[in-house]
């Protein structure tokens, strides 16, 4: 297996800063395919009062459903929510995009259960809020600082939080195959970083996997234009990869996603290994029980800022 790491280093320019709370300036609408059902499927974004979070509302059943890890409801090959019957499905891409952007409080409307899945990456999300804008509103954002180690393994998955001054996240894959192998990526958690070298990265499948799922009824939608599929040898998209390690900037974008749900920002260093969603939310809900490992506070932040260089090691 070839060890492919690389990390994302930086000059830092740092400082500590108190953050306030962020929504959208304008409303935003988003249409695309429904990856599971193959439908169209449309979403509004609305800006939301402070203290809001990310609030989605199926206007079909009339059901407001929070981003939160209580909301959960499924957890193979996507992150869906649901109450009362009422899903909102495939939601990580959005999540990641909101998180990475910093932006608190969104209303998210929807007719039906799918969160376009577009080209599989948060990069259109991106373009949207950046192009609404963003707006700080009058109050402290809370953040959960991690003071003590956390510890959670399931199977081959592992994920640690350890107190740190900033946002930290160190992601490693192993999987077989050729263009996989192991792979590590260490990056600190601001703006530019996300909106440049995470949000792009489009989510993969494996040949294989993608018959299993259209024999089961799943991944309707799915199509090169939303994934990259790999065969045994290689890459099946005539386009290529965005990244020579798109699979693993993927991965870290869906852990930011599901991480999201936790309901605050994190200031810590996460480590994470070998996980899903499944893992990522169970170690969600964990952390959020393990109450002796972290406090949520709205003084100051560490804020980086600035990257500069990105080193290949
Ligand atoms: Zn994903």
């Amino acid at each position: 297996m070839n060890y492919n790491h690389f990390k994302l280093a930086y000059s830092l320019q740092i400082n500590l800063s108190v953050r306030l709370q962020r929504t959208i300036k304008a409303e935003i609408t988003v249409e695309g395919i429904g990856l599971h059902t193959g439908g169209r499927s449309a979403i509004r974004l609305k800006p939301a009062p402070k203290d809001t979070g990310v609030l989605f509302y199926r206007r079909d059943k009339n059901e407001y459903i929070a981003a939160n890890v209580g909301s959960v409801c499924e957890t193979s090959f996507a992150t869906t929510l649901g109450l009362n019957g009422a899903k909102v499905r495939t939601v990580e891409h959005l999540l990641a995009a909101l998180a990475g952007l910093g932006v608190d409080n969104v209303l998210v409307e929807m007719e039906g259960s799918e969160i376009p899945i577009l080209d599989g990456s948060s990069g259109k999300f991106v373009e949207k809020i950046l192009a609404a804008g963003v707006a700080d509103q009058p109050s402290k954002r809370p953040h959960m600082r991690i003071t003590k180690p956390f510890v959670f393994r399931e199977g081959d998955a592992e994920i640690s939080a350890f107190p740190y001054g900033g946002r930290r996240i160190t992601y490693q894959t192993f999987y077989p195959h050729r263009l996989l192998g192991a792979q590590q990526l260490t990056a600190e958690m601001e703006e530019e970083t996300f909106i440049r070298e995470i949000a792009p990265a489009r989510t993969f499948g494996f040949l294989k996997d993608v018959q299993y799922l259209r024999a089961h009824g799943l991944a309707r939608g799915g199509s090169l234009d939303n994934a990259i599929i790999l065969s045994d040898t290689g890459v099946i998209n005539p386009t290529g990869l965005r990244f020579k390690d798109e699979f693993i900037r993927h991965k870290l974008l869906d852990f930011i996603g599901d991480l999201s749900l936790i309901g605050f920002p994190i200031q810590g260093y996460l480590t994470a290994r070998k996980t899903g969603h499944a893992s990522n939310l169970r170690f969600a809900a964990e952390l959020l029980a393990a109450s002796d490992c972290w406090e949520i506070t709205s003084g100051a932040e560490l804020v980086i800022e600035q990257p500069r260089n990105i080193k290949y090691a």
